[in-house]
């Protein structure tokens, strides 16, 4: 077959544009990104031969080698992993084929620094071998088929794909590389990036094609190390390769769970918003592994979808190693790890929360990942208690964020409810009218912005006791509790009750069917009227919200 000429999809023009220009500074992460392919080629190839062992027979050893030619100006990835065929190649080497690619590509802004790190959580690592090359050919065989292919660009727009004879099993990236880019050449600089980059991935990066080629790295899991061996940045990189980011980790968490059930977790917590937190799909990121094979990044019953945010590995001593993926969501084995993750996790959060020299960072993390915890509030009964106590708010009474027991404290004689207000914007929300009433009475009101914040209140209902009560609706009585700042009316201002009667009959009057009653408020100082819900009424904020999705 003749060589078939095809263009990038639209996203990825642009995106080889960015990466060919402003992530330039950064151009040595080329490296890092061609390794954590290959490795991730070889976890899926380990993966298959679990159930068909001849997939790797002919070659077991699974390894990634670097090879450089001088003459030619290549430098070459190779690996023995799972190989590409024709259609893995057009789709995984010429489109973007993940949610959300239109929403990333409008989230990069240009500096190189920032945008780095976007690109590699959306995971187009691949085009980064453009910051350093002029053209990149690519020679991959699939394991278990026979027929080898070769794809070629020069980051222009278009590829080609041709048959290739005499093909190894798995894949080579070869980059000719740039007039100027003559240091990637070299082996000592080649060994640099690794150890900076790539030392904890598992499989020997070997330089040259020798048969005593020696590893680049260290080529031991890093999990499977104690803690006490393993220094911040070795994490750091380990994190940014499993979670496919490039923020420092906001919090690690690793440990070997012992006894009934054995498993070694590596858990990250990002210190910056991952991009498709909210995508529909919802999905974790962690990796399971069953005795160092890596079986999926899907398993659904590792993590509720509430700690969605976690980064990182676990790793089964008991799940069989031929466990089907399917077979996984129903394995109780799989049940008690995820009991033990979510218990050590929330245990973590908890002594952060806690921690009041530790506030800024905490809220730093809130902001990130609150509105994702509180889907926990209504999906997790069992654990409703630690999550309430990692729960932070805006609110009238603070600059900063309180928690329930902040708030409770400083509730006012009389006051019997934890008072809250819910809307789109905190700006808007603290200049309400609703809230005038309970201003003039010192009385801290919550400022809600979340969208989940009006499936969590109805759920959980009370705190110590004290009901949630929205400020808009009618039942929230202020009469029992005294107002601190109220100036005293003039006995000849304060309107007649009769007259306030009649004012009231006049407006039901004319309003007529636009209102449900019109009533004399405490809650209003400054502001005429304000509207409210009744008490058994849908919460106004949620009734936009549901208008707006037309339900
Ligand atoms: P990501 O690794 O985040 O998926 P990349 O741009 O780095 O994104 O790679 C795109 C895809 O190309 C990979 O998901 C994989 O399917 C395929 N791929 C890249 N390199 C290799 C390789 N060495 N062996 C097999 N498949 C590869
Ligand atoms: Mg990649």
């Amino acid at each position: 077959m003749s060589e078939e000429r095809l263009s990038f999809q639209a996203e990825v023009s642009r995106l080889l544009d960015m990466v060919a220009h402003s992530l330039y500074s950064e151009k040595e992460v080329f490296l890092r990104e061609l390794i954590s392919n290959a490795s991730d080629a070889c976890d899926r190839l380990r993966y298959a031969a679990l159930t068909q062992p001849e997939l790797s027979a002919d070659d077991p050893d699974l390894k990634i080698r670097l090879l450089t030619d001088a003459d030619a100006k290549t430098l070459t990835v190779a690996d023995n992993g799972i190989g590409m065929n024709r259609e893995d190649l057009i789709e995984n080497l010429g489109t973007i084929a993940r949610s959300g690619t239109a929403a990333f590509m409008n989230k990069l802004t240009g500096d190189a620094k920032k945008d780095i790190g976007l690109i590699g959580q959306f995971g187009v690592g691949f085009y980064s071998a453009f910051m350093v090359s002029d053209k990149v050919e690519v020679l991959t065989r699939k394991a278990g088929e026979s027929q080898g292919w070769r794809w070629v660009s020069d980051g222009r727009g278009e590829f080609t794909v041709s048959e290739a004879d005499e093909a190894p099993r798995g894949t080579r990236v070869v980059l000719h590389l740039k007039a100027d880019e003559g240091e990637f050449l070299e082996e000592h600089r080649l060994r640099r990036i690794v150890q900076k980059y790539s030392d904890h991935i598992a499989l020997p990066i070997l330089f040259g094609d020798a048969a005593d080629a020696q590893a680049l790295n260290r080529a031991s899991a890093l999990w499977t190390r104690s803690r006490n061996e393993i220094t911040a940045d070795e994490y750091k990189e380990f994190y940014h390769h499993v979670g496919h980011a490039f923020d420092d980790p906001w919090l690690t968490l690793h440990w070997r769970a012992e006894g009934k059930i054995e498993y070694t977790s590596l858990l990250f917590v990002p210190s910056a918003k991952p991009f498709d937190l909210f995508n529909p799909d919802r999905r974790h990121r962690v990796k399971l592994y069953v005795k160092r094979v890596f079986i999926t990044d899907e398993a659904e019953g590792l993590l509720p979808p509430y700690l969605r945010f976690l980064r990182g590995v676990v790793d089964s001593e008991d799940l069989p190693l031929n466990i089907s993926r399917e077979m996984l969501q129903h394995n109780p084995m799989l049940a008690k790890i995820r009991a033990g993750i979510v218990r050590r996790v929330l245990g973590d959060l908890v002594k952060k929360a806690d921690d009041a020299e530790q506030a800024e960072s905490y809220a730093s993390f809130w902001e990130n990942f609150g509105a994702v915890l509180k889907e926990g509030l209504y999906e997790d009964y069992e654990h409703r208690e630690q999550l309430t106590r990692l729960m932070r708010f805006r609110s009238t009474g603070s600059d900063g964020l309180v928690s329930l027991d902040d708030y409770v404290g400083r509730m006012k004689e009389g006051q019997d409810a934890i008072f809250y207000i819910t809307g789109d914007d905190i700006e808007a929300l603290r200049r309400s009218p609703q809230l005038e009433g309970f201003k003039a009475r010192g009385v801290e009101v919550l400022l809600l912005t979340d969208p989940v914040d009006e499936f969590w209140i109805p759920s959980v209902a009370e705190y110590k006791e004290k009901k949630f009560k929205s400020v808009t609706r009618g039942g929230a009585d202020l009469s029992k509790i005294k107002a601190e700042s109220e100036p005293e009316k003039k006995e000849e201002e304060k309107p007649a009750e009769n007259d306030l009667g009649s004012l009231v009959a006049a407006l039901k009057l004319t309003l007529a069917d636009s209102v449900k009653d019109v009533r004399i408020s405490e809650r209003l100082t400054d502001s005429p009227v304000c509207l409210v819900a009744d008490e058994g009424d849908m919460d106004m904020h949620l009734e936009r919200l549901l208008k707006q999705h037309r339900q």
